[in-house]
């Protein structure tokens, strides 16, 4: 079952437990706009690269359509439209005004020189400028793209349409970005673990983690889990993984990462076959990097108590069956990893109204609206007896339902 099946399996179920109007249930599955862009680029060398470029426009019900951009070997149409998806599902439980979209390009951008991605992400805002806008779509950074990749289209964009820093979130702080936002999507997992934890009468302190990912989203969680007494047993990243039963050192380890560029070789830690990670004994297991990562092979190896989807959907359904039959919580990725889109929708509205905004100001209102998250997924669990995930579905699901209702259907 790829994503998209994935993810409208969850929605479909959600409508069946909101007893959707039909009309409805179809008008939200289907996706608003996808478009397909080829970019051609001169590389370094000389010769000429065409990349294809996506961007699924999923529902704009609730508001300017909002979601990061991609560059990956592994982006195909199918899990833009997933994810796009989930983006709308995602701002809504967390009750940002925004639908959702996402793109993305299919490319390697650790083979391509910082030249020929500048050149690739000019070509692609020219290719889409005309559908994205501040009150339209407006993208952020996913996977292989960060800060810069947003200056570029910033600054792309703004050629046709003038200066405008609200296209983009999660831009450089010295273009408008917000303070805070590099780490949002960390801290908010760790504000939602709380939140949850502190259901299940535990805290932070007293567990021990597993980590997959060491990149934006999983080194800040395991600093900010690491500064809060908790103990990182194990993470890994593409270059490996590592594990030490007292707990890693995670600034030693940042530190690490940073110099060598991943955190294979690490001094203060036994290296670990990065495929037994899961397996690993802890509390709190925290994907935070790819898709589809836990699935019907080794969701039975799990044993952790917890499984955080930091990552988006990387949580197929086998695996998620398994995991509810062994009695372990998963909190879901349009909950858990929402922490992204809330500062991004901070950052936006810092930019619409010209004032900025202090780092306190950006945690306060981030813990603010993750805690209220969590209160309203929970009723809906409660309501519908039902999972976490099938009760963050079915808010995101109703809000976006109410709103399509509202606006009506009169052309
Ligand atoms: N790419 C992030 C996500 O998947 C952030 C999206 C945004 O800030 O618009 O949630």
């Amino acid at each position: 079952m790829n994503a998209l099946e994935a993810t409208t399996r969850y929605f479909k179920r959600a409508s069946k437990l909101l007893a959707l109007d039909s009309k409805v249930e179809r008008s939200l599955l289907i996706p608003f706009r996808e478009i397909k862009v080829e970019c051609t680029i001169l590389k370094d060398d000389g010769t000429l690269a065409s990349f294809v470029g996506f961007r699924v426009q999923h529902d704009n019900a609730r508001g300017p359509m909002k979601g990061g951009i991609r560059y990956h070997p592994e982006v195909e149409p199918d899990e833009v439209n997933a994810l796009a998806q989930l983006m709308t599902w995602k701002a809504a439980v967390t009750n940002v005004p925004y639908g959702g979209a996402k793109g993305g390009i299919g490319c390697s951008p650790r083979d391509l020189s910082i030249h020929e991605l500048e050149r690739l992400t000019r070509v692609f805002t020219q290719k889409i400028h005309d559908l994205i806008g501040v009150h339209t779509d407006v993208p952020a950074p996913d996977m292989g793209t960060n800060a810069q990749t947003m200056a570029w289209i910033l600054d792309e964009y703004s050629k046709f349409h003038g200066y405008s820093p609200a296209i983009v979130t999660g831009k450089p702080v010295d273009l408008g970005g917000s303070l805070g936002r590099d780490a949002a999507t960390g801290r908010g997992v760790v504000y939602a673990l709380k939140a949850l934890l502190a259901d299940h009468g535990k805290s932070i302190a007293k567990q021990s983690y597993v980590i997959q990912g060491f990149g934006n989203v999983g080194s800040w969680i395991a600093q900010l889990v690491h500064e809060q007494g908790g103990k990182v047993k194990a993470i890994s990243d593409v270059t490996g993984a590592v594990k030490n039963e007292a707990g890693l050192d995670i600034p030693a380890l940042v530190k690490h990462a940073m110099e060598t560029g991943g955190v294979q070789g690490f001094q203060g830690a036994d290296a670990l076959n990065p495929n037994e990670l899961f397996a690993e004994d802890c509390d709190v297991l925290i994907p935070a990097a790819l898709g589809g990562v836990l699935n019907g092979e080794n969701a039975k190896d799990v044993r952790a108590k917890f499984v955080i989807e930091a990552a988006n959907h990387p949580t197929d359904p086998q695996a998620d069956e398994i995991l509810a039959q062994k009695g372990v919580i998963v909190l879901p990725d349009i909950y858990a990893n929402s922490g992204g889109v809330t500062v991004s929708y901070f950052e936006w509205v810092q930019n619409v109204q010209g004032f900025m905004w202090e780092e306190d100001k950006v945690n306060r209102e981030l813990l603010r609206y993750m805690t209220k998250a969590y209160l309203n997924i929970k009723e809906m669990c409660n309501s519908h007896s039902c999972s976490l995930r099938m009760g963050a579905f079915s808010l995101g699901v109703s809000r976006v339902a109410r709103a399509t209702m509202l606006r009506g259907w009169e052309a």
